[in-house]
């Protein structure tokens, strides 16, 4: 089944056409790069489809559900998470309480007065073992290093179980060593089941992480497949080099 579809999005920022009727269909189970030139449109079209800005026309889908113009709150509930460009995390919280914030959105008076459950302490616990940051739980997030704070930031999204993850140039600013873990970490995450959909610049990241990549250019889909075919597809060349 297609986890995420659309179909003829198409969004202008005043003369600017950012996407221009771009259709997209992800089939469940795989790691989806998504790839292109700068100003291709790729994080217009994320913000669609995560609902943060609404498309001039078109529709998306998510699993059998049309989820068109709903609210980002609306569409991660429904089951699909994100990551930012440019993390976003609490800094002056602490790794913890950005866990439980991220999990039901209880009032902040909540969290640091002790009101939350025991649960909801294990479950973050056992996110934050997974991505290494367990024994930084009491630390604040402005005091991780930045791959750190990325680490933290899909952890977070995991407290709400997402079956889609949407990762916005996850490498970015990050050094060499935690890219690999990043790497690592959607690859074992895959393998439980949960689809990805990465934009990334970190060619290397790309070609070796992602099953399935589609190439942007200037609002649209321009080719789809392998990575191996990506690589040499004319076409996907022409739109890096203008060749
Ligand atoms: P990419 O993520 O592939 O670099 P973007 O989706 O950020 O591409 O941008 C696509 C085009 O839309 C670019 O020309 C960009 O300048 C323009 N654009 C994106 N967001 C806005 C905005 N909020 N206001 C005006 N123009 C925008």
């Amino acid at each position: 089944m297609s986890t995420l579809s659309a179909k003829g999005l198409r969004k202008s920022f005043g003369g600017v056409v950012a996407v221009d009727g771009a259709d997209l269909d992800l089939h469940e189970g795989r790691i989806n790069g998504l790839i292109g030139p700068n100003g291709s449109g790729k994080t217009t079209l994320f913000n669609i489809v995560t609902g943060m800005i609404k498309a001039d026309s078109g529709t998306v889908r998510l699993g059998g559900t049309e989820v068109t113009g709903w609210s980002p709150h609306r569409i991660a509930h429904a089951g699909l998470g994100r990551t930012f460009q440019l993390c976003r995390v609490f800094p002056r919280l602490t790794v913890m309480e950005n866990m439980l914030v991220s999990l039901r959105r209880p009032r902040l008076r909540d969290i640091l007065g002790g009101l939350t459950s025991k649960a909801d302490v294990e479950v973050a616990m056992g996110w934050l073992e997974r991505v290494g940051l367990d024994h930084l739980a009491g630390t604040d997030a402005r005091d991780l290093s930045y791959g750190q704070q990325k680490l933290l930031e899909l952890a977070a999204v995991l407290m709400a179980d997402p079956q889609l993850i949407l990762l916005d140039e996850p490498a970015g600013g990050v050094n060499p060593a935690l890219i690999d873990r990043i790497g690592d970490l959607v690859r074992d995450l895959n393998a439980e089941g949960r689809t990805f959909l990465i934009v990334e610049h970190n060619m290397a990241m790309v070609m070796s992480l992602c099953q399935h990549i589609i190439v942007f250019d200037r609002g649209r889909p321009i080719a789809a497949g392998p990575p191996a075919e990506i690589q040499s597809d004319p076409r996907v060349l022409e739109a890096y080099l203008g060749v």
